[in-house]
């Protein structure tokens, strides 16, 4: 048998997430953003569930060809556009539309030799400070560009830094309205946290409206997977977005602690009355985050429970005794949900094991191991 760890991927999430994200940017098309193999679920995996999307959003030229290969015939957009000028001839024989945030790729579009003029999206660096044009230079890229035989349509674009947090996006907003005022073009501003707090009126905790971005394409990433771009001011359940990724292992052994024994290496839990404990099939090197430490949430037979002492390679250990006190028998080959949703139908949310890592469920959805089987299911 092999060993009992697996990740489900959940095709009517993904549709559900889709529609969702849709719905709030009502005028809007939306990319969905499928990059890092589409946050670590598979692009062939993710693809029936993100069919109705308008266009993929992407980095790695590969990850095109395979999106191609799956019969696409749509927009793609490679998010950071090309790295080096053979490049190009992909984007020519593919059809993909790409970022030009500098002035090497202009130069790489000036010398590539193609009969057929690329759609390009002209990014600025409205703040962020990663990629783009500062706003003094972003027409002159623009003048450079439409000038290009090379170059088709000239689309503009940005990105905020601070869209799921209090910052917001006001600032950025304005810098790309007064620099783009009367620049002709579809736009394209927003991620998934400025799609949920900012393109339909949202109110703030504190009861201030925050600024509304319309645009003509939004780039849905992280909220198509069922994770909260705001977490923890909002679940992904307050959104209305379902898991997108279950992680199941199972108890592969248990032991009983005597008040004072240790579990597990550093011997850094101590039971502190007589417990039960279940052994886990599932340690850091299936991609669960070895910062995560006693109490991080994990259900078992859908129970929440918790986790007790270290991670490990390839086991964990949790506390059983939510399920005894329950009269649920929980004992060798019971169902261990480590993030997503269990049979009985309870979700664990990837943001709050992420958060005891102290980090965001981007990073585990995109962690997850090449030794962990993944599966498809509705
Ligand atoms: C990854 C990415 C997105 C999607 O961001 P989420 O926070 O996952 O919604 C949008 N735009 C660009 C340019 C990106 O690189």
């Amino acid at each position: 048998m092999p060993r009992p760890i697996h990740a489900t991927v959940h095709t009517a999430a993904l549709r559900h997430n889709l529609a969702r994200l849709s719905q709030a940017a009502p005028d809007a098309r939306v990319w969905a953003v499928v990059k890092a193999n589409a946050y670590g679920h598979g692009i062939e995996r993710v693809f029936e569930g993100f069919r109705a999307a308008d266009g993929f959003g992407l980095l790695d030229l590969d990850e095109a060809q395979r999106v191609r290969d799956l019969g696409w015939r749509g927009p793609i957009l490679l998010l950071e556009g090309v790295f080096e000028l053979r490049d190009l001839e992909l984007c020519s024989r593919l059809g993909l539309w790409h970022t030009v945030h500098c002035d090497e790729q202009i130069d790489m579009l000036a010398t590539h030799k193609t009969n057929v003029p690329h759609r390009v999206f002209l990014k600025m660096n409205s703040g962020m400070n990663r990629l783009g044009f500062p706003p003094q230079q972003y027409r002159a890229a623009w003048t450079r560009l439409n000038a290009l035989p090379q170059v088709d349509e000239i689309s503009l674009m940005t990105h905020f830094s601070d869209a799921d947090g209090p910052v917001g996006v006001a600032v950025q907003m304005a810098v790309f309205d007064t620099t783009t005022r009367d620049l002709p073009g579809e736009r394209t501003l927003s991620n998934s946290a400025a799609m949920l707090r900012h393109t339909t009126p949202f109110h703030s905790a504190s009861g201030h409206r925050e600024t509304h971005v319309a645009s003509d394409w939004v780039r849905a990433g992280i909220a198509l997977y069922g994770s909260a771009p705001d977490f923890p001011q909002h679940s992904a359940q307050q959104w209305n977005l379902e898991p997108g990724m279950t992680l199941t292992a199972k108890i592969i052994a248990t032991q009983d602690l005597a008040t004072g024994a240790t579990v597990g290496y550093g011997s850094v839990f101590i039971a502190k009355k007589p417990m039960r404990i279940g052994v886990v099939s599932c340690g850091y090197a299936d991609g669960y985050p070895r910062a995560c430490g006693t109490g991080t949430p994990v259900l078992v037979q859908g129970i929440r429970t918790c986790l007790v002492g270290r991670v490990s390679m390839d086991m964990m250990t949790v506390d059983l005794t939510p399920l005894i006190d329950a009269g649920v028998g929980a004992g060798f080959g019971s169902e261990v949900t480590l993030w997503g949703r269990a049979a009985n139908g309870v979700v664990l949310g990837i943001d709050e094991v992420a958060r005891c890592a102290g980090t965001v469920g981007y990073e585990l959805m995109c962690a997850l191991s090449g030794r962990v089987p993944v599966l498809e299911a509705d």
